[in-house]
This record gives C-alpha cells, structure tokens and sequence, in this order.
C-alpha cells in the first residue's frame, strides 16, 4: 500500500468510533470531523452537521468542468464501527491499521471506514487529475452499527437531490469479482399473545376439555411459516419482483448454495432450498419463528398453560408493500385460532428497495468497474434488510422528473448528456456488502 494513504487510512481507523458505546460519543463525532476535513482539504465544502439527535458528515465537491450542469451523485458511508471485543483475540490492536500476508487488519477497516476512505480517494484523485465528471455530494452517518435512522430522516427532507447514488458498504464475491447489489428485502416484525382462559389449570382435571394457548400460538405460527415446498402461503407472496434473465445469470456465477449452507452446518428447509439458495434468498419472501414463551419449560409438569406468546419476522421479496403483506400474514394468524381464543397480533415493517437493472446508473457502474478491473460485476441482492434503501428508491418514485442520468460507454461521457439536476430522482447502486 502506498505510504501516503496508509498513513491516511491509519489515522482515519486510529479514532475508536465505537457507535455502541457512550464513551466513544466524542469519538464518533471526531471520525465524522476526519471525513469532512478531507472533503474540504481536496477542494470541497463539507461540515459535520446536527441532525435528529446525532449529526451526518455532509459535503460537496463540485465536478470538474460545468458543475452547473453535470450530474449529481450522493455518495453514502458510515464513519462509526462495531465493538472491538473481544480484545483478547485481536493478533493486533484493533485500532492500529497492521497489513499481514496483503490483507489489512483494524477494526472498522472493511465496515466502512476503508470504503469511505476509497471513495474520498478517487474524488481526491479525478479532482487533481480536473477530471471529475459529476457533483459529488457526501452523506454519511456515525450510527449505521447501532440501527440509526438519522440518514434515512435527512433522505426524506432532503431538498436537493441525486441522480445517482452509491451506497459503498460491502466487499466483493470473492477476490476479483466485484458485485452490484441492486435489492434488499423488507422486513416486518410480528408479535403474538394468546390468552385461552382466566388461569393456568391442571390437564388432570381439564385436559381435553379446555383450551390451551400453547397449542393455539402453534397453529397461529402454522398458518404462515413455509409448507413443505419451502414457499410460504400464497398470501404472503404476492407482489414479488421477477429476478430479470442478466440477475439469474449472475447468481449462477454465485458460489453453490449447497455449500453456502454447509459452511454454516446449516440444513436445507427442503429437497429444493439448496439448488434454488439464491432465489430463495433474494427474491423470495421468508419466514422465521424467533421465539416463544409459554408453559414451564424444562420441568416436568402437568399444567395446561392459558398464556403463550412468540415472534417472527417475516422478510419481504422485493417488489412486495408491507402495508399489503403485514394485514395478509396477520389475517392468517388469527383465522388460524379457534373460537374462544384471544389472539393480539402488534407488528412493525421497513419496506424492501430494487433498482432495475438496466437502469442507466447500473449500467454505467457495470461499464466502469469493467474498464478499471478488465472484470464485469455480478448482479446481485442483498437478502437482508437496509432502510436506506428504500428510503433513495421512494424518493426516486416521488420525483416528478426522470433520472437525467445518461448510460454511456464512460462516466466522463455523461457530462455532455446531463441534463442539470432534478430534485431528488436517485437510482442507487449498492456495492455488495460482506456476505450477510
Ligand atoms: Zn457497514
């Protein structure tokens, strides 16, 4: 590595902006000061500024040439990191960037202080060079670890815009295959309770004749987990988005699924969940039961319980609207118990995002990592959950003007093409994350 950016980079990891611990609140807010320091030393406005209860690091660096009309891109990272522990079994200090056999060891230095720094490097570099084609606007956060909503909060009242934005929190397939993710799934969060009954009674004297809620939480939880063709009710799976012929064909490039399971010591659902690991994950909705409580666990008793309650989450295929699936899955939640029984049903949901493929954003990023690595990236999604996701995609659909953005056979060539920017019309491209 170059001594310059290693001496960079290791002062941007040497700030511990651990998000999940108070101590380390000034910390954070010095990582965020680091990020807008560099903004403003290659020639860029930048500020660390207050927002919500927490502050984003928000800068701009204008393009080049016609700043006035060139695109624009919002460029997201996040400047906090996990807990080192536990320390003890750090080769290194996890704050003190260590380069062993090429790799790079610091905690934070692949999520996402070393993204982060990545991008400000290559403004850095096609700003020297007077060659930056589009208006960068930075936006990162120091709570993306701890679940903060600050950046989707500032996304929604954000005035000014994108037409493109790229999200860089993620590493690559393998060595040498980098990969786009073009989708998240959604998820919603349900709580069940059940009451059968005033108390708890003895199965000696009303087993048989009166109802238990254990066994009615069961049948709730029956009617919505995956029958044995790994698919969930129909209900529960419409809306779903096609994965287009070019995705299918990049998730064949994808590692085998039998051995992604594996690695894990993990089971197939079904005879099919291997050979179909991607589908499933990625374009498929899910569901999981996360617990339940009820009864007297692990003694041996007699008691017919009259309160049982659990949870489960179900995650969203892209294309599919919590405000659709929430009611269907609770719908058969309830039908499921029988008369007598009391079931409340309470859940929450965060809407899946997807970019379109041909998009011309997509198709832009698909040209330019293959001009710079000689490599094409996969297509790819994500089956977890991020909310920024949808949160860029909804302002998209909410813009009353079309990305102005332009496919081209290079970035410098959508200069020309630009059409000035339009408030918020954004498609965004996130660089894959680490296999989640
Ligand atoms: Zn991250």
């Amino acid at each position: 590595m170059d001594e310059t950016w290693r001496a960079e980079l290791s002062e941007f990891i040497a700030i511990p902006s651990v998000s999940a611990m108070p101590a380390h609140r000034e910390d954070v807010k010095r990582a965020g000061e680091w990020v807008c320091d560099f903004i403003r030393r290659i020639g860029g406005t930048a500020e660390l500024t207050p927002f919500g209860e927490k502050e984003l690091a928000l800068g701009d660096i204008r393009a080049s040439t016609d700043p006035e009309n060139a695109p624009t891109v919002l460029v997201y990272g996040h400047f906090d990191v996990q807990p080192p522990a536990p320390v003890e079994l750090w080769e290194s200090d996890p704050f003190e960037l260590t380069i062993r056999d090429e790799w790079a060891y610091a905690r934070g230095v692949t999520d996402d202080k070393g993204q982060v720094y990545i991008l400000l490097k290559a403004a850095q570099k096609l700003v020297e060079a007077n060659a930056l084609p589009v208006n960068l606007r930075f936006a990162c956060d120091g709570e993306e670890e701890i679940g903060g909503r600050t950046i989707v909060d500032w996304i929604t009242i954000d005035d000014d815009g994108a037409q493109a934005a790229v999200i860089f929190d993620g590493g690559m397939v393998a060595r040498d295959v980098p990969a786009l993710e073009l989708a998240t799934r959604g998820l919603i969060a349900y709580d069940v309770k059940v009451r059968t009954g005033e108390r708890d009674l003895h199965s000696g004297m009303y087993g048989g004749a009166a109802l238990n809620a254990i066994h009615v939480l069961l049948r709730c939880f029956d009617a919505v987990v995956a029958g044995p063709d790994g698919l969930l009710p129909a209900p529960l799976r419409e809306g779903i988005a096609a994965p287009t012929p070019e995705e299918l064909s990049s998730w064949s490039s994808l590692p085998p699924g039998a051995g992604e399971l594996a690695t894990q010591g993990a089971r197939p659902l079904d005879p099919k969940a291997a050979e179909q690991f991607y589908t499933r994950t990625f374009a498929e909705p899910s569901l999981d039961v996360n617990g339940i409580l009820g009864g007297k666990p692990g003694l041996r008793n007699t008691t017919l319980s009259v309160y049982a309650s659990g949870e489960f989450t179900l995650r969203l295929a892209p294309g599919q609207d919590p405000d659709t699936i929430g009611p269907a899955a609770e719908k058969l939640v309830r039908d499921a118990a029988p008369a007598g029984a009391e079931v409340d049903v309470a859940w929450q949901g965060t809407p899946p995002s997807l970019v379109r493929p041909d998009s011309p954003a997509i198709q832009l990023a698909l040209q330019a990592f293959e001009e710079v690595l000689g490599v094409r990236p996969l297509l790819v999604r994500s089956g977890g959950t991020l909310p920024i996701m949808p949160a860029l995609v909804a302002r998209r659909a909410s813009t009353r003007r079309p990305p102005s953005i332009r496919s081209s056979r290079s970035c410098r060539r959508t200069r020309s093409c630009a059409r000035g920017r339009g408030r918020s019309a954004t498609t965004s491209v996130r660089t894959r994350a680490s296999r989640r």
